[in-house]
């Protein structure tokens, strides 16, 4: 049996307003005798609606009526009538679980991560709100509601910031070649994955490389132009210096330097002056 038990049950009451009328007010929390983290993609692939999170790896879902917040080593249950109620309900998700568990091989593990809807504004907020029209769309907004509706790619933006976090789900395959299970890597900003790679330029002068943290060979496919606006960055002159010296607009300068830092992987002008002197850009 996979969860054996369970142990250190706490039964309270739940945070009920006092003005609602409502006689589901207890919740409770518990502790699982094992961890239950492989079971995640399981539940994620066979209850509707499960919300599934990596950071901290958890799910919410809902059994039976009652919301359910399972973490590797622990779970939350409410609503109830009373403490009874608690315990059988606790008896029944851990059958659940169990069943699950016994069931697996013939389930569809799911790692979709559950996102919180974002709404239009912090999507804006996001984007460099220039109405380059580079995306395709006359404005930022309007691009900000396509990406919203699903109706267009972040990677239509060249001036979005890269993202916080990459999530990557890689197969580990059998013998016989077919996906036996799967393990997802969660990596920060900057940490390129050992699959990424750009392709070279166009007049292949330009590329400079370097290995990442997994060895792999990382190619920066720089402009001409980006490469002049760089060395203009490592000298020290700021975006209406490099606008005037360059005879392009501020807000060309602007876009690219964000284009630079996302190539090179940095965040800000003294990293990008370093990598530079490194790369003998200057
Ligand atoms: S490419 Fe980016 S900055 Fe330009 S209009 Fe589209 S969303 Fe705005």
């Amino acid at each position: 049996m996979f969860i054996q038990g369970y142990s250190e049950v706490s039964v309270k009451r739940a945070g009920v307003r006092s003005d609602v009328v409502c006689d589901l007010k207890w919740g409770a929390h518990f502790k699982f005798n094992r961890d239950i983290r492989e079971l995640f993609p399981y539940i994620n692939g066979a209850v509707p609606d499960a919300r599934y999170q990596v950071r901290p790896p958890h799910t919410r879902f809902v059994h039976e009526n009652v919301q359910c917040s399972l973490y590797p080593k622990e779970a939350m249950v409410a609503p109830f009538r009373g403490q009874r109620q608690c315990f059988l309900f606790i008896e029944n998700l851990i059958r659940f679980l169990n069943d699950l568990y016994d069931r697996r091989k013939s389930l569809s593990p799911s790692h979709k991560v559950y996102r919180e809807p974002v709404s239009v504004m912090d999507i804006l907020k996001a984007l460099p709100r220039n109405n380059c029209r580079e995306c395709g769309r006359k404005t930022c907004m309007a691009f900000a509601v396509a990406l919203r509706e699903g109706e267009a790619s972040p990677a239509q933006c060249p001036g979005l910031a890269k993202p916080i976090t990459t999530y990557t789900v890689f197969p580990v395959l059998g013998e016989d070649g077919t996906v036996k299970s799967t393990f997802a890597i969660e990596s920060e900003a900057g940490e390129p994955r050992a699959d990424e790679t750009r392709a070279p330029s166009a007049d292949g002068k330009s590329d400079k490389t370097r290995r990442d943290r997994f060895g792999i060979r990382i190619q920066y496919d720089l402009t001409p132009r980006e490469i002049e606006v760089l060395r203009c960055v490592a000298e020290g002159a700021t975006n209406p210096e490099i606008s005037e010296r360059l005879n392009i607009s501020p807000h060309t300068v602007k876009s690219h330097v964000i284009h630079i830092f996302n190539k090179i992987n940095v965040n800000h002008r003294a990293q990008a002056a370093v990598w530079a002197a490194k790369n003998q850009v200057v």
